[in-house]
């Protein structure tokens, strides 16, 4: 990297910030690397498309930026599931991510208690999910057997779960910020609401491992009186992660500053390298085809339970697609296997 025989083209960051995009970029002064995602259409679908009580939108709006920001990083096709489960008013939230980039996802939750939870002023993102866990599953497809990583919510919100998550699981200090907004656009008929949505994450990655090595967990079992143990942070994540603790949520999700000009403003004392930045879309995977074949493994009691107003009807819960069936389609032999 630093052969000084290999020219790296130095030129000025880009003014145009460009949505739905994620651009990773590296310090290597600093041995940090990171990526910065920005969604508009692409989180404007999916927060749209449900009917969301404003605090679980903006909820699934995190999430969908973290599991956007996580999933990218794989190095292979395949999926990359977030899902929380919990006991807060918010008791599921699914964010799917398929590689090289599209994303759906969904949340669960309990109307009135989110009602009440929002007349109390308490829906904030932590109360929102309660106790629970946050897992993460790497798919690789059918013969390939999935990952998963867990972590607790303990009230708090999903930054600290990822912090967690790679301090625990992956030794890896990490740094996270989300941002949802919704923007207002003028316009005829009185314009709109559109949201967007941003990220940064930032990992300390030294060549030599032990630079990385954090203050132990406190040992639960350990005699009392007994001192952790405590290492001082290395010197450039510090530098790293108060650099981070600066980002103004408008920041993240301003159109008008691009993520090569915020990568540039953070870190250009240090010298930022940016890659090529990747596209990301909102893109259910739900079809016809598929509904019907859930339905076919479905015993005829259950689907005749199903049927209303002689239709069997089926809402997808991650894009709202609505599809409709008339019962003797789905007991006909199935056309496409005879
Ligand atoms: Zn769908």
């Amino acid at each position: 990297m630093n052969n000084p025989n290999i020219a790296i083209p130095v030129r000025a960051p880009a003014q145009t910030g460009v949505d739905d995009t994620i651009l990773p970029f590296e310090i290597n002064a600093l041995d940090l690397r990171g990526r910065i995602v920005r969604l508009g259409p692409a989180v404007d679908v999916i927060l749209s498309s449900h009917d969301y009580p404003l605090p679980v939108a903006k909820l699934l709006g995190e999430a969908i930026v973290l599991t956007v920001m996580l999933g990218s990083a794989l190095k292979f096709d395949g999926r990359f599931i977030l899902q929380t489960q919990s006991d807060g008013p918010l008791r599921m939230l699914v964010v799917d991510f398929t590689s090289p980039g599209t994303v759906r996802a969904c949340a669960r939750f309990d109307a009135e208690r989110i009602a009440s939870a929002i007349a109390l002023g308490e829906a904030e993102p932590g109360r929102l999910l309660g106790q629970g866990h946050l897992a993460m599953t790497i798919d690789q497809g059918p013969d390939m057997s999935r990952y998963q990583g867990l972590v607790p919510l303990e009230g708090k919100g999903l930054e600290h779960a990822a912090h967690e998550y790679f301090s625990r699981s992956e030794q890896i200090p990490t740094r996270v910020r989300l941002a949802v907004a919704e923007e207002f656009r003028g316009g005829e008929n009185g314009g709109r609401r559109r949201w967007r949505a941003g990220g940064i994450l930032l990992q300390f990655l030294p060549k030599a491992a032990d630079r990385a090595r954090q203050a132990d967990l406190n040992p639960g079992d350990a005699p009392p009186g007994t001192e952790p143990h405590l290492y001082p942070e290395d010197e450039a994540w510090v530098e790293g992660r108060s650099l981070v603790a600066t980002v103004d949520d408008i920041e993240l999700i301003d159109p008008d500053l691009s993520s090569e000009r915020l990568a540039y403003r953070l870190f250009h004392d240090r010298g930022v390298r940016v890659f090529r930045s990747a596209p990301v879309q909102a893109q259910c995977s739900c079809s016809r085809r598929n509904v019907e074949s859930m339905l076919r493994s479905f015993p005829p009691e259950d689907r005749n339970d199903m049927v209303e107003d002689g239709k069997i009807t089926v809402t997808c819960e991650f894009c709202s697609s609505t599809y409709m069936f008339e019962p003797h389609e789905i007991d006909a032999p199935d056309a496409a296997l005879s």
